[in-house]
């Protein structure tokens, strides 16, 4: 196949035919992220390369190995998002949000770009929900943004995912915790491979988190950071799951999650499932206190966490989660001759202005094409509009469902056609076994 008309690997086309699900996605965890009072951040796809490696950390897999980075004509390196929060960041920090009352809590669905090997639920192109808490630094905001997670998957109707939960720490009891793992890699150095060699010095945390089978089962003998954590930190992670309890939040503690990004401190989870093949972590997130410093700010306490859509998508898909459907076609207005054209694209304009869809013929089809392409479409009513019926100024509507037709006039269409369709969704609603006194809380 030529270049020309195959996409970049590891990239998808969402096509009319299944956008309505991931639209559901994203009005969903937009409606639920307001209801947790984060709103919506936009930032641009590409930063300067320094941003990433700063506020990803220049020893994590996404910064080695996975960026998009390259020169632009004026020389600058430039690095398209691989992930959410360092733009996030870094809009904060420019923006002056820190003089605003804290905390911010904003939230982004966003497109991420990571050079990784394509496979199942591992894109080069792919979107995060996302959302950041700038300025509390209680552990209920850590529960609360794992709420919120939690509150996406329920609403969503997905099951089955195991909340993992662990803390790893700040920087005084990683001290001690980092002298444990070096000591324990360098007894397996020749084992390791090469990248992960490179970070036993720098950051041996990051040997936990290697994808290579062979380092990854090293480390499951490494010491666990929890055995290390400070007073303050245990205190945090106790009050964390303290709260989880209260807001009946179901979790393990999995002391081997260190995150792939080096910007933790404190919480770290992730949603994890076994339905959806290796790539199961359908949420990964947590405390990382450290991190607007680092990109430049004063130091501020923050969290967050990032969902991946298609994950999610996949998931839902394998549990035959339902959808709702797709908008339909309400009606097709079958038009012949010259003066019935204009009157179709008249009555569709009317239809459409009362927030109904309407659609007729732009290709110059026959009556029977016409017709057959609105049954395909899935229309749900069609109108015939000809000599006979302009002249009259009546026609006849059809449900295409049942094959019924119903007369009306021109001059009244768009009422009338607006009450039938009323009619039909009343008529689908069951009102039988309900009781007055249930909707009106018993004070009728
Ligand atoms: P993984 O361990 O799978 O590589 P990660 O730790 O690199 O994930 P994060 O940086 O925490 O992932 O990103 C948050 C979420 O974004 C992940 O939990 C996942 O759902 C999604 N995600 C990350 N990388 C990809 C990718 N290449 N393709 C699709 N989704 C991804
Ligand atoms: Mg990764």
């Amino acid at each position: 196949m030529s270049l020309i008309t195959s996409s970049i690997k590891g990239t998808l086309d969402l096509l009319p035919k299944d956008s309505y699900k991931t639209q559901y996605i994203e009005s969903s965890v937009r409606e639920i992220a307001e209801n947790y009072g984060f709103y919506e951040m936009r930032t641009p796809v590409f930063e300067h390369t320094e941003l990433f490696e700063r506020g990803v950390g220049d020893t994590t897999d996404v910064v080695q190995k996975e960026m998009y980075t390259f020169s632009d004509k004026g020389g600058r390196s430039i690095t398209l998002r691989p992930e959410g929060t360092a733009g996030a960041v870094r809009a904060f920090l420019e923006n002056g949000l820190f003089n605003e009352p804290m905390p911010q809590k904003i939230y982004y669905l966003t497109s991420c770009y990571r050079y990784e090997k394509p496979q199942a639920g591992r894109l080069r192109e792919f979107h995060q929900f996302g959302v950041e808490c700038f300025g509390a630094g209680a552990p209920s905001q850590d529960a609360e943004i794992i709420a919120l997670a939690n509150e996406v998957f329920n609403y969503l109707g997905v099951s089955n995912l195991s909340l993992e939960i662990n803390s790893i720490g700040c920087k005084k009891c990683r001290a001690e915790y980092h002298k444990a793992l070096k000591e324990y890699f360098k007894s397996h150095i020749d084992e390791l491979c090469d990248t992960c060699r490179g970070r036993l010095e720098k950051n041996p945390m990051r040997i936990l988190d290697c994808k290579s089978p062979i380092c990854s089962e090293i480390a499951k003998g490494a010491p666990v950071i929890t055995d290390y954590l400070c007073d303050d930190c245990r205190e945090h992670f106790d009050s964390v799951k303290k709260y989880l309890d209260a807001m009946n939040i179901a979790y393990t503690v999995n002391p081997r999650i260190v995150r792939g990004l080096d910007y933790y401190t404190r919480t770290v989870f992730e949603f994890v499932s076994n339905e959806i093949g290796a790539q199961g972590t359908v949420c990964g997130g947590g405390r990382y206190d450290g991190l607007i410093e680092e990109v430049g700010g004063n130091p501020l306490p923050a969290c967050g966490f990032g969902m991946g859509i298609e994950r999610l998508l996949l998931l839902m898909e394998a549990q035959k989660t339902p959808f709702p459907e797709r908008k339909k076609c309400d009606i097709f207005i079958v038009s012949m001759g010259d003066e019935a054209n204009i009157k179709a694209a008249e009555l569709a304009t009317d239809l459409r202005n009362e927030g109904l869809s309407a659609q007729f013929d732009t290709v110059g089809r026959g009556f029977k094409a016409q017709m057959k392409y609105a049954n395909k479409i899935g229309a749900l009513y069609t109108v015939v509009l000809g000599e006979n019926e302009l002249s009259s100024g009546n026609v006849k509507l059809k449900n295409m469902a049942d094959g019924t037709e119903e007369e009306t006039t021109l001059k009244d269409f768009t009422d009338n056609f607006q009450s039938i369709v009323i009619r039909q969704a009343m008529a689908g609603f069951d009102t039988e076994g309900i009781d007055i006194k249930d909707i009106l809380g018993g004070n009728a």
